[in-house]
């Protein structure tokens, strides 16, 4: 038979992940003053040892045994090749996916979050709070909290909260609380729900009441956790990159193109950042973060200085945004609605050493549909942004006669989003356009900060 999976063993786990910031030049983080942050400004939200993740220059930074222990719960996660699929398109491409689907919380988010929890439990912290958006961050962070035995807060964005009831319980069977974001219990939720009770809510005014909950806490002992764009979320995801690499070369592969849907930018980086170390090399290769038309904020947003969140608690980070201040349509890839991107993932793109793509909301469920029919699997919303860029890249392989290698990133499985599936079936999702006046409007509060610089690494 043809090789469909190709495994590795626990002992194969890759012992180090890889920190991208020891190949690229970056812009710093800038404080309320405008001056670069010190790792001390980020004291009352995260633990030391975690902003010294956030900071490190180190190429290769080892994974502790605690982590790797938990992480084997399901990892090293298979990577497949997606025959079936090709035979559909009819396509020369081998179209392989990294199946991230296989963790408890069924996405590539406890990666971090594993890491995360047991570094704040070294640090002496003994509850952790955070926002979700589709609740696969909240969910994550959740299971992690509960292998460390912390306590876990979760505010999640209203419209998932309506929309996504399972992740709800997910969290609460893994001991943790979870509220519909804006809330009442914050300054910030209070102040959005005065100007707009019925709001749906978004990834930035969800932070903002999270770490407001972190930083008031008078015992100390909360902090806060973030689940995508900081430098230290993009470091632990490298482990998915790393096994690919290992898979790959186990049967004499390696990708021409990588591909992952990006919302704030983890899951891509996870895969892409180990291909990303071989393109600042030398090597010749594309590497596609992929995000939703509705949601342009690598496709149609500039590179500025932007807060991470509505009410402009984070430092000013450098990235391309849509500004903290904009509120994305309800579409239902809800993982895939924030108005930044990583600062690791835009300065690349910045660059040029990434191409960014942006895809419609039907053609992501017409490419979920093609999967589920082919290699039956049912994969998240987010995940099939990356699988219609897939798709599109197949089709030109096919047109242009060529054997191109695709690896994408399947950051999440569909199951607890089939009420998006239904939509979809029933003819009640829609393509969701964006006009220019709309995002025109959304970046001018862009005008006030510094600009970064352009810069070079390679
Ligand atoms: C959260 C999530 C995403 C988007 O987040 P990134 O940080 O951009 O990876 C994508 N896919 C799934 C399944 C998710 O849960």
């Amino acid at each position: 038979m043809k090789t469909k999976k190709v495994y590795l063993t626990e002992d194969e786990m890759p012992r180090q992940w890889y920190n991208v910031l020891a190949d690229i030049k970056m812009n710093p983080p800038l404080g309320p003053d405008g001056n670069p942050l010190s790792p001390d400004d980020l004291a009352p939200v995260f633990p030391m040892n975690l902003i010294e993740q956030e900071v490190s220059t180190e190429r290769w930074i080892d994974i502790p045994e605690e982590v790797l222990s938990v992480l084997s719960i399901w990892r090293p996660s298979p990577l497949i090749r997606a025959y079936s699929l090709e035979a559909a398109l009819d396509t020369p491409a081998r179209i392989y996916y990294k199946y991230e689907g296989v963790s408890p919380p069924g996405s590539h988010k406890p990666n971090t979050a594993v890491a995360q929890a047991y570094y704040n439990k070294a640090f002496g912290i003994k509850k952790l709070t955070t926002e979700t958006g589709a609740g696969q961050w909240g969910s994550a962070l959740a299971f992690a909290c509960s292998q460390f035995g912390l306590e876990c807060k979760v505010f999640m964005v209203r419209i998932s909260f309506d929309q996504k009831p399972y992740r709800k319980s997910m969290m609460g069977t893994w001991g943790a609380t979870c509220i519909a974001s804006p809330s009442t219990e914050t300054q910030a939720g209070r102040g959005v729900l005065e100007n707009d009770p019925d709001t749906p809510g978004s990834l930035g005014i969800a932070i903002s009441e999270a770490i407001e909950a972190a930083v008031t806490d008078p015992s100390g002992e909360t902090r806060y956790s973030l689940g995508s764009v900081l430098n230290h979320v993009m470091l632990h995801q490298t482990i998915i990159g790393l096994e690919a690499k290992k898979q790959m070369e186990k049967i004499g592969e390696y990708p021409d193109i990588v591909i992952g849907c990006a919302g704030g930018g983890s899951n891509f980086a996870g895969l892409a950042f180990p291909y990303v170390l071989d393109k600042i090399n030398g090597k010749d290769i594309a590497i596609y973060p992929v995000e939703p038309e509705a949601c342009p904020t690598l496709t149609r947003a500039p590179f500025a200085y932007d807060h991470g969140d509505y009410a402009c608690m984070t430092p000013l980070l450098p990235m391309y945004s849509l500004g903290h201040t904009f509120v994305p349509p309800p579409l239902h890839a809800g993982g895939l609605r924030y108005h930044g991107m990583a600062p690791t993932v835009s300065q690349l793109l910045s660059e040029g050493i990434l191409e960014a793509k942006a895809v419609n909301q039907l053609s992501t469920y017409k490419a979920g549909m093609l999967l589920a029919k082919t290699e039956g699997v049912i994969p998240a919303p987010e995940t099939n942004h990356a699988l219609a860029c897939v798709i599109d890249e197949a089709k030109k392989a096919k047109e242009e006669g060529k054997e191109k290698v695709i690896l994408f990133n399947y950051s999440g499985h569909g199951l607890i989003d089939l009420q998006a599936y239904d939509k979809y079936l029933s003819g009640q999702l829609e393509n969701i356009a964006l006009k220019e006046d709309t995002i025109e409007e959304s970046q001018k509060v862009l005008d006030q900060y510094p600009k970064p610089e352009l810069l070079k690494s390679t």
